[in-house]
Parts: C-alpha cells; sequence; structure tokens
C-alpha cells in the first residue's frame, strides 16, 4: 500500500496544501466512483505554510475527478468530419512535428500557436517557452491567464518596474482594513478568505471593504459594501484618494523618496469629489466617504482584487488606480498592507515564473527587451536571434489568426477554449476552420476535443511530478503518487518528443522533470523571482519555499523576507514606483434601448472552470445542479420574469438559457451567470454566447466579465 503524499491542491491560485491517501486503508472500505475507479481520500495539509491544514469543497473531492472521462491513447483523424482512430504515440508525435515543419516552412514560424494553461507545472510551462519561443522562433506561446490576471501583470509592471504580487497571506492576518474589490472571496479563494474572515471577526477595529455589483458571500461579511455599477471602478478609486489627499492622510516622506508621477495623479483626482463620484457609481455619498475614512483611519491598509478588476477593457488602468492608493498612503512593503492580486488558477504564478505569456521570457523577463532575449538564448544554447523580438499573439489573437489563415497549426494544452473564451460562437467557428489542431489533455470528452484532429492524451496533477507556485509565491512540489491512466504521458515530456523530432536533440536531452526544473531556475538568477536555492530535492525534504530564494538562502532567512519591495526599492530604472493618472473610459459595450442590462460572469464556490474535473463529482452537482441567471426583483418585474423560470438572455452576439433567480443580491440593471456551463454540461447555457472579446490595450485581457444584455422569458 502506498502511504500519505504531500501535495498541493490543483485547483485555484490560493495553493492549499494536501494529504493525499490511497484508496485502500486497513479496515474502511474502498470508495469508489460513479465508474467504479477506487477513489484517492484527500484532506488539508496542516504543515502547509499557506493554508495550515484548510481546504475547501474543490480540494476535499479532487479524488473523484482522476479517473473518470480519461483520454488515455493518442488519436487522430485527417478531418472533423472523421471519427478519430487510435494510433501509436509515435505516429501521433511524428504527425504534430511534420505539420509544425511544414507551417514553419511554408508561413515561417508565427503561423505556429500554443495554448496553454495555469493547470500546467511549471515544467511544463518551462518547455513550452523553449520549444516555441526558443527553437521555433515565435513567442505564440500564450496562456489562459491571459483571460484571468494579465491586467495585474502588466500592472505590476508598469507601477513596479516588475510583475510579482508583493504581499503574502500572512498579510490578511496582520492588517487594519481589507479592501476587496472586484472579488467574490469567499466562494472563489475560500481559504484565503477564511483566514481573513477569523481575523475580522476575532480584532473589532479590523474593517472590511467590499466593492461588487453582487452581495456575495463576501459582501455579507462585510462593515461596508459598495455595490458599484459594473465599470465604475476608475471613479471610486479616484474618489477615495481624493478624499484621503483632501483631508492629508497621505505619506508624503514615501511619495517623494519613492514614487514619481504625484502631481499628474493629484491633477486627476481632483476632478473626483464625492459627490460625483457617488452619482456615478450608483452610491450613497456617505458610503464613499466611509470607504476613504476606513483607508484613512488603518495604519495598514490590504488590497485584495481578481476577475472583477482584470477582466476589463481598462483592467490595467483600474489595478493601477488601485495601487495608486498604496502609493500615496505608503501601504506597501510592510506587513498587513500591499496591492495584492489573487490568482485563479493553481499554476498561473508559475506560469508568468517560466514566461508562460505571448510577450514574456523566463524569470520576469520580456520578449521586447534585447537583454532578455540575450540572456535566455544563452540560458538555452541557442545563436543570438533565435528569439523573436515580436510579443507573440495573446489568446483572444489566436482565434482571429484562425479566422484569417495566419494561424496554420494551434496546439491546445490542459484548457478548453471552445467554452471560456469570449463570443463562443465565433470562436467555435474560428476553431471548426483550423488546418490542425493538437489537444493535449487529460479528459475526453471535453467540448474542445470536437474541433481537434490529434488528441494527446497527458497525465495530469498525481500522475506527474513537478512544481506549482501559489499567490503569495510559495513554491511547492507535487509528486507523482499514482500511475497515468492507458499511455498518458507528462506535458513537458510529450513537447520534449515533439522538439526532437523538429532536430533540437541537445536542447531537449533532459531525462526527466527535476533536470527541467534545473534549469529553469537557473534562468532566474538575479531576477525578482529568483528560484535558484531551489529545486525538487529540496522542495521535497523541506517542503514549500517561498521565493525570492537565491542559492544559498536558508528556511530561516527565506522565513525572514516574506514580502517584495520591504527596502522601498522597486524594480524600475531609479528604483521609484510610477504613480499612473487614469479617468475611467467605462464599459466597451454600454446599455442601451435594446440591450438595457450589464450582465456580469463569475464563478460559483463548488465548480471549477468549465467543469471537466467538477461536473464529474456528485457532490459538487448537487450543489449547482444548474446554471441561474441573478436579475432583480425591480427588472424581473420590468421583463415579465418569475422566479425560478427559463429566461434567454439575449446579446449582439447570441442568446443562453437559464433558471431565473429573482434576488435583491443583484444591483438593478445587472444581471449574473455562472462561466462553468459548455455545451457539454447544458444545451444552450454557454454564459461566453454572450460576452464579447474587447480587450485592455495594455495587458489585452478581454473583457468578460460585462456585456450588454436584454432577458426575455424563455
Ligand atoms: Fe483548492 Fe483553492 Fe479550495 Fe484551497 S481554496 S482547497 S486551493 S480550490
Amino acid at each position: 500500500m502506498v502511504s500519505l503524499s504531500k501535495t498541493l491542491c490543483p485547483y485555484c491560485g490560493v495553493g492549499c496544501g494536501l494529504e493525499v491517501l490511497p484508496p485502500a486503508q486497513p479496515g474502511k472500505p474502498v470508495a469508489r466512483d460513479s465508474e467504479g475507479n477506487p477513489v484517492w481520500q484527500a484532506r488539508g495539509d496542516r504543515d502547509h505554510p499557506s493554508s495550515k491544514g484548510m481546504v475547501c469543497v474543490k480540494g476535499a473531492t479532487i479524488g473523484e475527478s482522476l479517473s473518470k472521462s480519461r483520454l488515455k491513447h493518442p488519436m487522430l483523424r485527417d478531418s472533423l468530419d472523421e471519427p478519430f482512430r487510435r494510433v501509436s504515440w509515435d505516429e501521433a508525435l511524428d504527425r504534430v512535428a511534420e505539420r509544425i515543419q511544414a507551417a514553419h516552412s511554408t508561413f515561417g514560424p508565427d503561423a505556429i500557436c500554443m495554448y496553454g494553461s495555469g493547470q500546467l507545472q511549471t515544467e511544463d510551462y518551462y518547455i513550452a517557452q523553449k520549444l516555441l519561443k526558443g527553437c521555433l522562433g515565435t513567442n505564440n506561446f500564450d496562456a489562459n491567464s491571459r483571460l484571468c490576471m494579465s491586467s495585474a501583470v502588466a500592472g505590476y509592471i508598469q507601477s513596479f518596474g516588475s510583475d510579482g504580487p508583493p504581499c503574502c497571506y500572512d498579510d490578511l492576518e496582520r492588517t487594519d482594513c481589507a479592501f476587496l474589490i472586484g472579488t467574490n472571496t469567499a466562494e472563489c479563494h475560500p481559504i484565503v478568505f477564511n483566514r481573513l474572515r477569523k481575523h475580522h471577526k476575532r480584532t473589532r477595529k479590523v474593517k472590511l471593504i467590499v466593492v461588487d455589483p453582487r452581495r456575495t458571500p463576501t459582501a455579507e461579511a462585510a462593515d461596508l459594501h459598495l455595490a458599484i455599477e459594473p465599470g465604475t471602478d476608475i471613479d471610486l478609486l479616484n474618489g477615495i484618494a481624493h478624499l484621503l489627499l483632501r483631508w492629508g492622510f497621505i505619506d508624503p516622506v514615501f511619495v517623494d523618496e519613492c514614487t514619481r508621477g504625484f502631481e499628474k495623479f493629484a491633477e486627476v483626482i481632483s476632478h473626483y469629489p464625492p459627490e460625483r463620484v457617488a452619482r456615478t457609481c450608483g452610491l450613497r455619498i456617505d458610503d464613499v466617504v466611509q470607504a476613504a475614512r476606513y483607508w484613512a483611519r488603518a495604519e495598514r491598509v490590504l488590497s485584495l482584487w481578481s476577475m472583477g478588476m482584470n477582466q476589463s477593457s481598462e483592467g490595467t488602468a483600474k489595478v493601477r488606480t488601485l495601487i495608486n492608493l498604496h502609493l500615496m498612503t505608503g501601504d506597501i512593503g510592510k506587513p498587513g498592507a500591499g496591492p495584492f492580486s489573487l490568482t485563479g488558477q493553481p499554476n498561473a504564478m508559475g506560469g508568468r515564473e517560466a514566461g508562460g505569456l505571448a510577450h514574456i521570457l523566463p524569470g520576469y523577463r520580456l520578449v521586447k527587451n534585447p537583454q532578455h532575449r540575450a540572456e535566455v538564448e544563452r540560458g538555452w544554447g541557442l545563436p543570438p536571434g533565435s528569439i523573436s523580438p515580436i510579443p507573440g499573439r495573446p489568446a483572444w489573437d489566436m482565434i482571429t489568426g484562425l479566422e484569417t489563415g495566419e494561424v496554420q497549426v494551434f496546439w491546445v494544452a490542459a484548457t478548453n477554449p471552445a467554452v471560456s473564451m469570449p463570443d463562443i460562437e465565433r470562436t467555435k467557428s474560428a476553431l471548426r476552420r483550423s488546418p490542425f489542431t493538437v489537444y493535449q489533455d487529460a479528459y475526453y470528452p471535453t467540448e474542445t476535443a470536437d474541433y481537434a484532429h490529434v488528441l494527446l492524451p497527458a497525465a495530469q496533477w498525481s500522475e506527474k511530478t513537478g512544481a506549482m507556485t501559489n499567490s503569495e509565491r510559495v513554491v511547492t512540489l507535487c509528486p507523482t503518487f499514482r500511475q497515468p491512466p492507458g499511455e498518458a504521458r507528462p506535458d513537458w515530456e510529450i513537447m520534449v518528443e515533439v522538439g526532437r523530432r523538429l532536430g533540437f536533440t541537445e536542447q531537449f536531452d533532459l531525462a526527466n522533470s527535476a533536470a527541467v526544473y534545473a534549469e529553469f531556475v537557473a534562468l532566474t538568477r538575479d531576477r525578482l523571482c529568483d528560484c535558484t536555492g531551489l529545486s525538487h530535492a529540496r522542495l521535497a525534504a523541506e517542503g514549500p519555499i517561498q521565493w525570492p530564494c537565491p542559492k544559498g538562502m536558508t528556511a530561516a532567512e527565506n522565513q525572514q523576507s516574506k514580502r517584495l519591495y520591504e527596502d522601498l526599492r522597486f524594480k524600475t530604472g531609479d528604483g521609484r514606483a510610477q504613480f499612473a493618472a487614469f479617468h475611467s473610459r467605462g464599459l466597451a459595450e454600454p446599455t442601451d434601448s435594446g440591450y438595457p442590462l450589464v450582465l456580469t460572469t463569475g464563478r460559483l464556490y463548488g465548480h471549477w472552470h468549465t467543469q471537466t474535473r467538477t461536473g464529474r463529482i456528485d457532490k459538487i452537482l448537487k450543489l449547482h445542479p444548474e446554471p441561474e441567471l441573478e436579475i432583480h426583483p425591480r427588472d424581473a418585474a420590468d421583463w415579465g420574469i418569475e422566479d425560478k423560470t427559463w429566461v434567454e438572455a439575449q446579446s449582439r452576439r447570441g442568446a443562453a438559457r437559464f433558471r431565473a433567480k429573482v434576488t435583491r443580491a443583484i444591483a438593478p440593471g445587472t444581471v449574473f451567470v455562472p462561466m462553468h456551463w459548455g455545451a457539454l454540461w447544458a444545451e444552450q447555457s454557454e454564459a461566453n454566447a454572450l460576452t464579447h472579446p474587447e480587450s485592455c490595450p495594455a495587458s489585452l485581457q478581454p473583457e468578460l466579465k460585462a456585456c450588454a444584455v436584454c432577458v426575455v422569458p424563455a
């Protein structure tokens, strides 16, 4: 019998430690899933520094999802009209390599794209960058993180000179005031919220402000809930800044010595008196003033945000405007304070470290920076000029590249774009036109598999060994403790096999994932995310470790440097953080008489993304049996909608059906639907049938959080 394994929950970016036990335990019957597979048992790991033994329903039930509906063998077909046929790994990999070679010769390297995921481990991400950006000479690797937190990345880079969340989870218990904006933390990052909620309950003077058009479980716990009109975040943030400046609650020494751009910022916020802000945001003046008062009275303010800020056509501007508040008050680089982006996926952070977006390179380097390219080329043993200076296609541009024929090979790994992309009918139409789509995943069927020419079975978490980094920069080694089903192989190994077939034998002479990780950490030397002190062996021996962890750093030293920027020196040229000065442009698609409601989308407590795992877990299906559309009673009355009846939401792009939930938890003028249901799970209930792809010009993240709709009885 295999003994207990310590690992990391593979769902969200909170990154809780798990202990996993094999199905057969002395004196206990073996639990089985609905297909009869034995089920591994998971529970919280009390030794994990980020979660201290806590775990939510997703982590607790992960064992049920591991064996059902798995893709076990490589499959191939020449056209989407044909059925798949089972083939050998050699035949599948040869076909992939041939099609890449042909597209490269005929159309150039930029005709090849890979679309990955924050579910990949750091080793998978790293090998993908080396293959695409180094060997093939295209920066066309992007991940579903583009849909999730690329505005946070752009905001950090523009304000601080580097990506990287400055805070740590201990700050949840050290803050005087938590400012949560655009995040339903209680449902989407439950263990972060548990820690914050306990602190809030225990310490009366601690204030909790939640900004969200919905009265979510997060908002229920707040001292002050600001149900703003969607798209007015910048107005509210500028309004709080206006009052702090008017009252003199700024840190003049910090502003003077550690920042630049304050004067222009001060001029912009002078236009945001509370009367104007309250009118624009749909709030009471007293509530705007109270929010500013909480900021002013707190010694340490911690702000938390996620998709509600990031998934916006002005997402980067929102993030930077929030960071402004920390810069003017000096609330950064100290316990309990700072702007803290909560990442969606378990290893979106590791992906950023490994260069897993179309504009970045390993070690928080930038594609556009010639010195950064040269450093990576040297690390990869490639001639100068191998890496293109042009950023690759972001996620949505891969879809439009399929429409125009500029993308000839589309390789998708560990994600399900046929559900998660905006404007889903347009996305599906583009996928149907793809000359050659490779779909590398652990599960079958999925919605995206319908559009593939080749299916490559991937080993998933638990069946391969690799590192993952959570939102507070803690790296955990996730060991192999089960055998992959059938012929499934680790993602990095599949990419290495293709790289070798393309002639890059020296670059891909890597024996195992520990060797891949060692090569990756060497490229982080002297970078903000320095991981040169980490290795699989050390992580296995010592457990999770936070970066930065340069070579030679002891565990005790590592514990003493939990926050970035404690020295108040930033990664900009002159070491100063940069204020931003933005007025809001509002929503990309405002409401009008034909589409009078703002639709916002989001996640539910139990489900994960497109349900590839959670849709197969009975307990979670009982929690969330069907997709519901939340609508305010006033809007429901206007549109003749009754509670629990079926309604159709319509936008300029399409329509979707949901069960109506008439509730005062949603602000009038706004409706909410969950994003989890794809065509496989519910006919015509796809939230992204409604959404649009208009994106933030800086982060290129689509505005999945808001579009104009009308709602009618179905
Ligand atoms: Fe997993 Fe996130 Fe739940 Fe923690 S909070 S158990 S990481 S899904």
